[in-house]
């Protein structure tokens, strides 16, 4: 019979947040697939686990994986692990466990500490329906493309950031979301200098500029989703006809073609226009 593969999650700071299983777990597999070897072997001498580490990345050499289902093919267990955290959360494993559910491997999931849910659970934001979106992409243009997606989004965000980014991301999403967005960065979680800070965008990236401390380590951002009332369908082609009429015509005018055009009331598209010329 094939072996089991086991995704065990190992911690992001603290190690005591390691579950007894994990341990019993990890020492009891015949072969640990890590993200890191050398890093992981610190953290499995520490517990006195001597099983043997292989490397595993997701875009690795195919030898890789070929070693990890041969060993299940023997019938051996295999555990999966990252450098920190759950894996595939951010990390490698999505290929090696979509192959192993494909072949009917049995897959089975060690639930531990994962840095976007000690976050989320500390943050003070709404956390019934959230939405996890990973590292936003480095360069500022596709940054601000990937936030602009995410504006009306009514779910609470959660994001990961780079230390060195984390200045230029605040800045976009000040931009993008607005000044009064609610939001929280959870920093260095469950080590020496964890950090917790809440605020609007404005005060936290007022905050964490005149503080340099604030700007390193390891971090998450939880963002409150947007709550107010998002336009329809509706409203935004009429908001899109007025803007192109405007360009040449008078409010008026424009509110009146508008209205004939989208079927709409005159008087509220005049308001409307006189608003978007307010805003110029
Ligand atoms: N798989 C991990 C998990 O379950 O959270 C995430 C791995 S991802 C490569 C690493 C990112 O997670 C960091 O850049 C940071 O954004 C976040 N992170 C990891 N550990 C953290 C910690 N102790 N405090 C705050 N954020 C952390």
């Amino acid at each position: 019979m094939a072996g089991t593969l086991f995704v065990v999650a190992t911690p992001i700071g603290n190690r005591d947040d390691i579950s007894a299983r994990a341990i019993a777990v990890l020492q009891s597999v015949d072969l640990i697939a890590a993200e890191d070897t050398r890093h992981s072997g610190r953290l499995m001498s520490h517990f006195q686990i001597t099983t043997p580490l292989v490397a595993y990345h997701d875009h690795g050499n195919e030898a890789q994986g070929e070693r990890i289902f041969a060993a299940l093919d023997e019938g051996q267990d295999v555990a999966l692990i990252s450098d920190a955290g759950t894996p595939l959360v951010s990390d490698p494993g999505f290929r090696l466990v979509r192959s192993a559910r494909e072949g009917a491997y049995k897959v089975i999931p060690l639930p531990g500490p994962c840095a976007a849910i000690a976050a989320l659970s500390a943050a003070g934001l709404p956390s019934d329906r959230f939405c996890f979106e990973g590292f936003l992409p480095a360069k500022q243009s596709q940054r601000r493309k990937a936030l602009a997606l995410l504006v009306n989004e009514p779910r609470t965000l959660i994001f990961y950031e780079a230390p060195h980014r984390i200045i230029a991301t605040l800045e976009d999403l000040l931009d993008i979301f607005g000044a009064a967005r609610e939001v929280t960065l959870a920093r260095e979680l469950t080590k020496t200098y964890e950090t917790v800070l809440n605020g609007n965008l404005s005060e936290l990236l007022t905050q964490i500029k005149n503080d340099i401390n604030q700007q390193k380590g390891e971090m998450v951002l939880v963002v409150r989703g947007f709550d107010g009332e998002i336009a329809s369908v509706k409203e935004q082609e009429e908001e899109r006809v007025l803007k192109l009429l405007l360009v040449d015509l008078p409010v008026k005018q424009a509110a009146t073609l508008a209205a004939q055009i989208c079927g709409a009331q005159r008087n509220a598209l005049y308001k409307k226009a006189l608003d978007l010329k307010a805003s110029d």
